[in-house]
């Protein structure tokens, strides 16, 4: 009698689990792009849209990006969305990207880079990114703004944008789980969110503008089969966001891009280029470090 119990009790789930119904489903995966960071990138003229050099760089960054794309289909991924994070973040031809990808376009947007981002991803890959203001031999490297940024710190430690973009997937209980772009981006993601992130040098700089790069069959060969790496090792990353309260500090090129943000009563100026604020919520934070980089840019 008890046999017979649990034979039909197997039976159950061996019928449960040829219906799918225990099976976890394919992950959804969300990435953002930048130019910086993409394969044949060097020079500022690339990464412009008023350049006549844009053009190409333009193709690259898809390029870049639908190698990813096929390496995470192949993976088994149903979903993906794709946030154009750079500049004008309309640099991506949406007839240029895989058909079997969404495209988040144009700008601007309240979370920038990290648009779309929700708790309904499992993955978050950066690809194009680039280093922080001040690195050592990396190209074009600044922290979102050139022109107004000398360093974000984020209680007490310096940020690039990869960092300050991570804790936005944190947030949401996201890891990020893949980055590309040249060596030293790639370096400061395995400082900042842990050596278990996969990544792709697609260059390796050998100053602010100039770098050398991995043969272009070669780079597009990495970018998909790490895709795909990163997708079978998901479940051993983990979401990367610093703890609460969250004391955020900007400092600026110039005196006078304080003198606006210092206007607004939570934000301190704790030095004559520095403004400092300190929140509950990171989102919040993200938020206000936004609109003190646009004061800054017409202070
Ligand atoms: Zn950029």
């Amino acid at each position: 009698m008890r046999r017979i119990f649990v034979l039909t009790l197997s039976g159950f789930w061996l019928i449960f689990w040829s219906f799918g119904l225990g099976q976890t489903p394919p992950p959804k995966i969300y990435i953002s792009v930048d130019m910086e960071g993409i394969w044949g990138v060097v020079h500022g003229n690339q990464v412009s849209a008023d350049s006549p050099e844009y053009s190409a760089a333009r193709k690259w960054m898809v390029e870049d990006v639908n190698a990813v794309l096929r390496g995470l289909f192949e993976a088994g991924v149903k979903e993906v969305l794709v946030n154009d994070s750079h500049g004008s973040m309309r640099n991506i031809l949406a007839h240029e990207l895989d058909p079997r990808a969404a495209l988040l376009s144009g700008s601007p947007k309240p979370l920038s880079m990290m648009e779309g981002i929700d708790g309904s991803f499992k993955g978050v890959i950066f690809i194009g990114y680039h280093a922080r203001a001040g690195s050592l031999s990396s190209i074009l490297d600044h922290t979102i703004s050139g022109a107004s940024v000398y360093s974000i710190k984020i209680n007490g430690q310096e940020m690039p944008e990869l960092g300050i973009n991570a804790a936005i997937a944190g947030y949401f209980r996201v890891p990020v789980i893949m980055l590309s772009g040249d060596a030293e981006t790639c370096r400061q993601a395995r400082a900042i969110l842990g050596e278990n992130i996969v990544t792709v040098a697609v260059k390796e700089a050998t100053g602010r503008f100039a770098a050398k790069h991995l043969p272009r069959e070669l780079a597009l060969k990495r970018l998909a089969e790490t895709a795909k790496e990163a997708v079978a090792k998901i479940n051993s990353l983990q979401p990367f966001l610093p703890s609460a309260p969250y004391v955020f500090e900007l400092n600026l090129h110039n005196s006078n891009q304080a003198e606006l943000g210092a206007l607004i009563p939570q934000v301190k100026r704790v030095e004559p280029r520095t403004l400092q604020f300190q929140t509950k919520d990171y989102l919040e934070g993200f938020k206000l470090l936004r609109a003190l980089i646009a004061l800054a840019s017409v202070s």
